[in-house]
């Protein structure tokens, strides 16, 4: 079997698993980009998550990157007494624009809603769904600023629950106040990502790009498409972003679980003919929360994932309050690696890169020509200042390791996240023999390669200095 894995796996730390040891667990077994999710926990948390992640990072010599997931404008409903249950056929009136304790009278609940713009954004006729989904509501009258539902859908209802309708959410900031405080700590934890929650147009990631310069960083953005404008302006918000995520929970509240998986594969699509990385999220193995192993429909939403052609796949609850995070890591691990094996792990297809004057562009081209015209080649060895040549190579989708070489520790864990890419540390090489060197060795050690195998080895010259790819070598460890 394949014993290497391309598809990286991306978990969200929390309460079952910020700590060192459970961290170094998780690192062991597979994972590559560390979530923190900013809708739950507070800053000592947070701390804590960060802490493990770069301790188990400099414990294992893998390279980790920390994602910070931002709420951005997220609809909630207000305070609710704990307990309270809807059933069936209930009156549900909606206040926007207050933040009053929920309260029942005369069989009818009232429950407030932070966002007042929401009675000009829902129809009579049309649904408003609680709680990720939970619950749903059939809007019935708006008056005023109040709106009254029918429950179409009851259970359980939980103070400040998330509120979707569909379609709604249009007036609201991208980043929030508390979006920006949450943007201050990722820049100050040396976050090395950030996704943003609700996008809705390519604005809303220039807002939060710009926050995050206000806060004196500079980090790439992932952007959630969970939202139906979203879909609409997936085109311009690929232009603006550095990687998108599938966010299958609230996208399926808003389109409807039966269209999910055409919307997967269509994200997918569109991510890759622009080079970016693509994240499924939601729901992978969720059983596993509380069981030891996952459903069948589960393995094989996880295997069509990454033949689909996913970059990475996501574990949320599973590994944030669920009851065995390291084993659900080392399951996701191991149904990757026997979907990239035997007749399944060639079907993975490169993405066309356009040729323009770009050295990087031209390199990636060529080292997919190389290992394709000379079957003997074992490996490519990348080095890398910025990381960008590791982030194109990783598009070629090869067939064989891809070893990349940089001395940053940010540019090393950024690559984390990269199809295909294996990160190491490596000095920045002063000399062409010196370079050779720590290839060589660094084919012997880490990619398990012999005397006389041959590898493609591609970097900038003069070495070290910054210059783009711009060489290719093919080479033969002696
Ligand atoms: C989702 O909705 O699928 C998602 C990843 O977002 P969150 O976990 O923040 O709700």
């Amino acid at each position: 079997m394949n014993t290497r894995r391309r598809a990286k796996i991306v978990a969200t730390l929390g309460p079952a698993s910020s700590d060192p040891d459970t961290v170094l667990g998780l690192v062991t077994a597979g994972l590559d980009v560390a979530r923190i999710n900013f809708s739950h926990g507070d800053e000592n948390s947070w701390r804590q998550a960060v802490d493990s992640v770069r301790r188990a990072q400099t414990e294992s010599g893998k390279p980790v990157a920390i994602l910070g997931d931002l709420q951005g404008p997220k609809i909630r409903i207000g305070a609710v007494p704990e307990g309270t249950e809807i059933t069936r056929g209930e009156q549900v009136d909606i206040i926007v624009g207050s933040d009053a304790s929920a309260s029942r009278e005369a069989g009818c609940l009232t429950v407030s809603c932070n966002y007042a713009a929401l009675v000009d954004e829902v129809q009579v006729g049309g649904r408003v769904y609680l709680r990720d989904g939970e619950l749903d509501l059939l809007v019935e009258e708006i008056h005023g600023n109040r709106i009254r539902t029918t429950v179409r859908g009851g259970g359980l209802l939980t103070a400040r629950a998330g509120l979707h309708a569909p379609g709604a959410g249009q007036q609201l900031p991208a980043v929030t106040n508390q979006d920006r405080e949450h943007i201050g700590f990722a820049v100050r934890h040396g976050f090395d990502f950030l996704a943003l929650s609700f996008v809705r147009s390519a604005l809303d990631l220039a807002e939060a790009g710009a926050a995050v310069h206000a806060a004196g960083g500079e980090i790439p953005f992932i952007a959630k498409i969970e939202t139906i404008s979203a879909i609409d302006d997936l085109q311009e918000i690929i232009a603006v972003s550095d990687g998108v995520m599938v966010a299958r929970g609230d996208l399926g509240v808003e389109v409807g679980p039966a269209e999910v998986p055409v919307l997967q594969r269509r994200i997918i699509d569109a991510a890759g003919r622009a080079l970016l990385p693509v994240i499924i999220a939601t729901q992978m193995l969720e059983s596993m929360v509380q069981r030891q192993r996952p459903t069948r429909a589960e393995a094989s939403d996880v295997a069509n994932a990454v033949w689909d052609g996913a970059d990475a796949l996501m574990l949320s609850a599973e590994t944030a309050v669920g009851r065995h995070p390291a084993e659900v890591v080392a399951m996701m691990d191991d149904i990757i690696r026997r979907a990239e094996s035997g007749d399944a792990g060639r079907a993975a297809v490169a993405h066309p890169i356009e040729l323009k004057a770009d050295a990087a562009r031209t390199i990636a081209v060529a080292v997919a020509a190389a290992v394709e015209q000379h079957p003997q080649v074992k490996a490519v060895i990348v080095f890398t200042i910025s990381g960008r040549s590791g982030r194109l190579i990783s598009h070629v989708r090869l067939p064989v390791p891809v070893l990349v070489l940089a001395p940053d520790d940010t540019t090393l864990q950024r690559l984390a996240l990269m199809w295909g890419v294996q990160p190491r540390h490596c000095p920045p090489p002063t000399d062409i023999d010196r370079m050779l060197r720590e290839v060589e060795q660094a084919a012997v050690e880490t990619l398990d390669l012999t005397p006389g195998d041959q590898i493609v080895l591609t970097g900038g010259f003069p070495l070290g200095q910054g210059e783009p790819t711009n060489f290719l070598k093919l080479h033969r460890i002696p």
